[in-house]
């Protein structure tokens, strides 16, 4: 047997194993798929690393994850630990992709990263059929769940790939799932769902949660800004519900000279990379507060970020918790403060109207993508809602058309101030599996939860998110604003 604390020396440096580290990795060793549940920031992506160490001469570790943007990072983190790692997603050019696939099948490379649409892709089937895959990753696995805001066809196929592959391991991670969705993974991967799902609990005890009811912008920005005031070299994000709210707190800052970064979705995709990377190297004193959309953070692994605000309450405490968790991953303390403005409530629910549109808009906007290409890497949205013929400004129902075909695949990334390109024609078969109309109904009873959390305060705040996630806490966390009252 292995000395698992001396490979973990070895490799990482580290002294010791967190949360569910060890359990899970001994698992994979035994040949048990699994599917561990741990909280952001603690260490999911070791657990893989680890195994690429312990395989066999001449195995593969293969990662399916669903984040382009960070596939780079992956694989330098994987190289880092002296790992041979590589990737392959749609930017990729030709001749680039086609050697990383060459060296993959001459058995180059101990871990690699694809998004799931790779397996469409004859020439990857081609080679990754003949490698010896030790361990099959599925990151983000909540994206395999139809009730989840990130469901990805792709992934929901790839039950049968690992079929396809002959079964090998699997490793499925997620940092937030509650039980009905870690279930729903489980069947959809092949996992057994009584002693196949590890959970390290989420506890983030480092993390003290907050909210703060407020009455209209003007407060909020000060308040906000009295906090960032407070702390200029230390590491923040704030984040809000509207770009026009985030500009207008950005302008707010420029009149007190204060310096940021921002990311959202009407920058250009180089932009939000740049903003994206100057924000992940800052050293303190450097700018460090990031002023962001949701859009912003999902696998971001800023180890000092010691404030997380919500200008707005989130839409579900799923994203609540993802969007706090990226706070105090070194273990040291942390602030997240939600500011509550109850008119922000009906922001949200008209967010949800807008959320979901239907088979026609969706089909609609993918033909006008498809048919205009100059026109919309130029123009961008401007030009698709200018089609679309809106009246109010607000109604964004293309931005939710384009985000769900690009879940669906049907759109590829590129770098155009729009950023995506047509791909294919979405098929029946998806407006059927993913129903909008029951996705909204859903999602109101979200909100509702996230509301009531909100307005209770007679218990302590984490242990409510834990028990909505499933898990059970004895103590109190004794730093929310419940605890300490
Ligand atoms: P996530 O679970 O969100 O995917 P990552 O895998 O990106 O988190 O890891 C977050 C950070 O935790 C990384 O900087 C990693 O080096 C660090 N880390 C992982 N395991 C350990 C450990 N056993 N001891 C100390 N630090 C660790
Ligand atoms: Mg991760």
């Amino acid at each position: 047997m292995h000395d698992l604390n001396q490979i973990l020396q070895k490799h990482f440096g580290f002294a010791e194993f967190r949360g569910a580290q060890r359990e899970v990795i001994e698992r994979l060793l035994g040949g048990h798929s699994t599917l561990a549940l741990m909280p952001t920031g603690t260490g999911k992506s070791l657990c893989f690393q680890f195994m690429a160490h312990v395989q066999k001469p001449g195995e593969l570790v293969l990662v399916v994850s669903p984040l382009i943007a960070l596939m780079q990072d992956q694989t330098q983190k994987a190289e880092s630990t002296g790992l041979r790692s590589s990737f392959i997603n749609s930017s990729i050019s030709g001749d680039e992709k086609e050697k990383r696939l060459r060296q993959l099948a001459d058995g180059k490379f101990n871990i690699f990263f694809v998004t799931p649409e790779r397996f469409k892709k004859p020439d990857f089937w081609e080679v990754i059929q003949k490698q010896k895959i030790s361990l099959f990753v599925v990151d983000e696995a909540h994206c395999v769940s139809l009730w989840g805001h990130d469901f990805r066809p792709d992934y929901a196929k790839l039950g049968s790939v690992i079929e396809k592959l002959g079964k090998p391991t699997v490793l499925g991670l997620t940092a937030t799932a509650t039980i009905p969705v870690q279930k729903e993974i489980c069947q959809s991967l092949g996992l057994e769902t009584e002693q196949g799902i590890v959970t390290s609990g989420i506890e983030r005890p480092e993390l003290a949660l907050s909210v703060q009811d407020i009455y209209g912008e003007e407060e909020k920005f000060q308040q906000m800004y009295d906090i960032m005031k407070k702390h200029p070299d230390q590491s923040g994000i704030v984040y809000f519900s509207l770009i026009a709210t985030l500009e207008n707190f950005g302008r707010f800052l420029q009149k007190h000279k204060y310096t940021y970064l921002k990311y959202h979705g009407d920058l250009m995709p180089g932009q939000r990379r740049q903003n994206q990377n100057q924000f992940l190297r800052a050293k303190p004193g450097e700018t460090t507060w990031m002023l962001a959309t949701p859009a912003f953070g999902l696998g971001v692994d800023k180890p000092d970020v010691r404030f997380v605000l919500h200008s707005e309450i989130p839409s579900t405490l799923e994203s609540y918790f993802q969007e706090v968790g990226r706070a105090g991953r070194d273990g040291k303390p942390a602030q997240a403060v939600l500011f509550y403005d109850e008119d922000d409530v009906s922001i949200q629910m008209q967010f949800l109207d807008w959320a979901y549109p239907d088979k026609n808009f969706i089909l609609k906007v993918y033909h006008l993508i498809k048919d205009n290409y100059d026109r919309v890497s130029q123009q961008g949205f401007d030009f698709l809602r200018e089609q679309m013929t809106f009246k109010n400004k607000k109604d964004f129902r293309v931005q939710s058309a384009v985000s769900i075909l690009a879940r669906w695949g049907c759109l590829e990334e590129v770098d155009s101030l729009f950023g995506y390109r047509a791909l294919q024609e979405p098929a029946e078969s998806l407006f059927t599996q993913e129903n909008q109309d029951l996705l909204k109904k859903e999602h109101q009873k979200k909100l509702l939860t996230i509301l009531q959390w909100v307005k209770k305060t007679d218990e302590c705040r984490m242990k409510r998110i834990y028990f909505y996630f499933g898990h059970y806490i004895e103590n109190d966390c004794g730093v929310c604003d419940v605890c300490t009252q």
